[in-house]
This record gives structure tokens, sequence and C-alpha cells, in this order.
């Protein structure tokens, strides 16, 4: 369970599941099937430990991602880069996930050279990146700057503001939310609307559906628009990053 989930969970949890709406994850940790009112999720790795466990549950509903998260660099081993090419060759539905730089966490230089080889992979292989960022845009933005890659860069639990939503918008990026209780950032309110994807982050298939229902409602608040056609466009944004990693 993340600090997401907990959150979620003390506060009472919301009821919004909005009747016949399936939605779509686009960012979970969750190790199983997804629950029923999910239509697909994408689960990411976080360590190297994770990837077979991964390759193991893959199948249509739940599409996922290898890579090493920056909060675990020191857990790689030597070779990682190796297994990583591997994995994703012989296996072309699967996706980058989760990399990417937080000021947070200590050895932002290795933090860097792991990111920025992660994303080099991703490109060399034509995959999709889902990118963790806190802090960091300014650097993360510098590598992309001198890869200007063509996949879809999927900026997880996105919490930059309008002037990195326009320099990330030169790239292929969707923008992808979470809620924490019932908020949701306000840049939801301008994303670019078939750019924008919903997500859990969370690791237990339990409140999977009510933290969408309620990232999907109060997206559509903010931007003042019907529920159900966000959900079926966010579906929709969410089909076109499968899709891409074959
Ligand atoms: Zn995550």
């Amino acid at each position: 369970m993340n600090k997401y989930t907990k959150t979620l969970l003390q506060g009472g949890a919301h009821h919004i599941i909005l009747k016949g709406m399936k939605y779509t994850d686009a960012h979970c940790h969750i190790f199983s099937a997804p629950a029923d009112n999910v239509a697909a999720q994408v689960c990411n790795a976080t360590t190297t430990a994770d990837w077979q466990k991964l390759v193991q549950i893959a199948d249509d509903r739940t599409r996922i991602c290898i890579g090493i998260h920056p909060w675990y660099i020191d857990s790689a081993p030597p070779d990682w880069a190796d297994c990583m090419r591997e994995i994703l060759l012989s296996n072309p539905q699967i996706m980058v996930g989760e990399i990417g730089i937080d000021k947070y966490h200590p050895d932002i230089d290795r933090q860097i050279e792991f990111f920025a080889q992660q994303i080099e992979i991703a490109i060399e292989m034509n995959r999709p990146a889902h990118i963790h960022c806190v802090g960091a845009w300014d650097k993360v933005l510098h590598i992309l700057k001198d890869h200007h890659p063509h996949i879809p860069i999927i900026a997880h639990a996105f919490g930059g503001n309008t002037a990195i939503i326009t320099a990330l918008a030169e790239y292929n990026t969707y923008f992808s939310y979470g809620a924490r209780g019932d908020h949701v950032a306000d840049t939801a309110k301008i994303a670019p609307l078939d750019k924008i994807l919903v997500e859990s982050d969370s690791d237990a298939p339990s409140v999977q559906a009510e933290i969408l229902a309620t990232a999907t409602h109060e997206i559509a608040k903010l931007r003042e628009c019907d529920a159900h056609e966000l959900n079926e466009q966010i579906n929709k944004n969410f089909t076109g990053v499968i899709n891409y990693a074959g």
C-alpha cells in the first residue's frame, strides 16, 4: 500500500463509481488482475526483482512496464540494462517504467544516469516510458531535449505547472492524474484532452476503482464536462498508449 491508498482509506473511501463506467488505470503496482470496474491497468515495476513476476501476470487487461524506480537504483544488479533489453526484445507489448528523477531522494547524479540510460532503451526499443518526476522536470526535460523522442511519455502523478505542460507538449506526453482523497492536481483543467489519463498508483485492487472514479469525477468537475464522456476519452487515450507498445 502506498501513501495515496492510505490517505484514501483513512479519509473514508469515496463512492463515485459511476454506473456503467469502466475505468483504465494508467499507473499502478497491482500484481494481480484489476478490479471488476477496471477494464485494464498498466502495472509498473520499481526494482529488477519485479520484472519476472510482472512478465508472468501480463495479459490483455494487465499491461506491464519494466524499469528501475529512482528510489531503488541502488538495488540494480550490474547487468540490469542487458536484462532489460532482453525482456523487451522478446515481449513487444512490454513498456518501460517506472523511471525518473526525484529531488527528494539522494544521489541525483546517479538518478540522472539511470533515467537517461532507461529512456535511451525505451527509445531504442520504441516503447512508451512511464515517468516518476518530483521537483526535477528541468532535468528530465534536458534529457528529453537531447533525444527528442517520439515514444509516448507518461508523466505519472503529474504535479508540474502550466509551463511544464507546455514544455512537455513538444513531445508525445500524456498527463496522468491520481486522486489524493478527493483532490486532483489543478493542471488537469488545462492539460490537452487527448493526453489525459487517470491512475490509482495503488498496489491494492480493493481501492483501485474508487481512486479512478474519484479522479475522473474531479477532473470532469474542473473541466466542467460530462464525466462519462471524459471517461470514454481517457480510455481512448489509454488505448493509444498500450497499442503503441505492440
Ligand atoms: Zn508508482
